[in-house]
């Protein structure tokens, strides 16, 4: 029997061995789960799981050699400034969690096609309006990304029969269900289709700020933003702008600048704007627990270890 790899749990946000208490234990066989700060042989700790970790954590294990999210992002790890650059960054890829973000922004897609918002409207004032109906194919849906979850929403949405347009870092071959866009060129033919907008980015240095006045500008009048990247990917002030005096029509945002949203912010109670709060999706605690014990097993076999990021792009 091998001696479990020690992990330290790293996080300013969550309780992490509260949280994840039936992961750890699961993984008990390859990982011993310790807190932070580690009271002695911190050098003997070659792996993290964290979120938000604290800003001078990483100085104190100089044998760290991997660090795991508890989620797809990688974001709040990479802009810890004392990450070693050498330590690998993992993150979990869970086909589960990317069926229920493709759910969620089902929601707001089929919402924007069905007009949910002004039926709700109609009801409160107890008035009996049929508004039509229009066929998915009619409603164009720009996707800006397409990673584990854009290409599971593309392939979702297409198989409803709406139109599906995809934005990602890399050129692709054409698909059948899906045209695909690169570059400042694809993105500007990619917005100037869109009906709704999903932004499905990692947040690096350049997708930061992406969702502004110039971007919504170029999307057809009316258009529906679905936020569901990262808060830092949108300009608030320039949102709030576009949705009261055009050309968006409305935004369904489930990631804030700053979580919890302040309890005063504006967008709680702007008439066009639908809050969730950072919960389109979860990964799974069994992906969680698949992806510690696949980082320890590859640690211990000198391996490549499995969905580790490229720190050099950012995600
Ligand atoms: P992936 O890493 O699998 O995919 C990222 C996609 O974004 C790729 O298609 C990539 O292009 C594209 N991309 C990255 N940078 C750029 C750029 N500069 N220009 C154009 N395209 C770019 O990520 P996931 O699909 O797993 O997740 C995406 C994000 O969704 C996460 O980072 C996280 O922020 C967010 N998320 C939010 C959740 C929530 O509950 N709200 C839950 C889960 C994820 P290419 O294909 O060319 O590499």
């Amino acid at each position: 029997m091998t001696t479990p790899l020690r992990c330290v749990l790293l996080s300013t946000t969550l309780d992490l061995a509260r949280h994840f208490g039936p992961v750890l234990a699961e993984v008990a066989d390859v990982i011993e789960a310790v807190p932070h700060p580690v009271a002695e042989g911190a050098g003997d700790v070659p792996m993290a799981l964290a979120w938000f970790p604290p800003a001078d954590a990483f100085a104190q294990y100089p044998n760290l050699r991997a660090v795991c999210s508890i989620a797809a992002g990688v974001d709040s790890l990479l802009a810890c400034p004392g990450l070693p650059p050498d330590v690998a960054v993992v993150r979990v890829v869970d086909p589960d969690q990317a069926r229920a973000m493709s759910c969620f922004v089902l929601w707001h897609v089929i919402g924007h096609q069905r007009r949910f918002r002004t039926y709700a409207e109609n009801q409160a004032r107890a008035a009996w309006r049929p508004l039509g109906q229009r066929p998915a194919g009619e409603i164009t849906v720009g996707l800006l990304g397409y990673g584990r979850m854009g290409a599971q929403v593309a392939a979702d949405l297409a198989a409803l029969g709406f139109t599906v347009l995809a934005w990602s870092r890399s050129e692709r071959p054409p698909e059948a269900a899906v045209a695909h866009h690169h570059g400042a060129e694809g993105l500007a033919a990619l917005l100037a289709r869109t009906d709704v907008l999903v932004n499905l980015l990692p947040l690096t240095p350049e997708t930061k700020g992406i969702l502004d006045a110039s971007l919504f500008r170029r999307l057809k009048p009316g258009a529906t933003l679905v936020q569901v990247g990262r808060g830092a990917h949108l300009v608030e002030a320039d949102l709030l702008a576009a949705l009261d005096d055009g050309p968006l029509g409305a935004a369904a945002l489930d990631v804030f600048a700053v979580e919890p949203l302040p309890e005063a912010h504006p967008f709680w109670r702007h008439p066009k704007i639908v809050v969730t709060p950072h919960e389109a999706c979860d990964a799974s605690p069994q992906a969680v627990a698949a992806m510690l014990r696949a980082t320890a097993t590859a640690l211990r076999a000198g391996e490549p270890i499995p969905h580790a990021v490229d720190r050099g792009r950012g995600y």
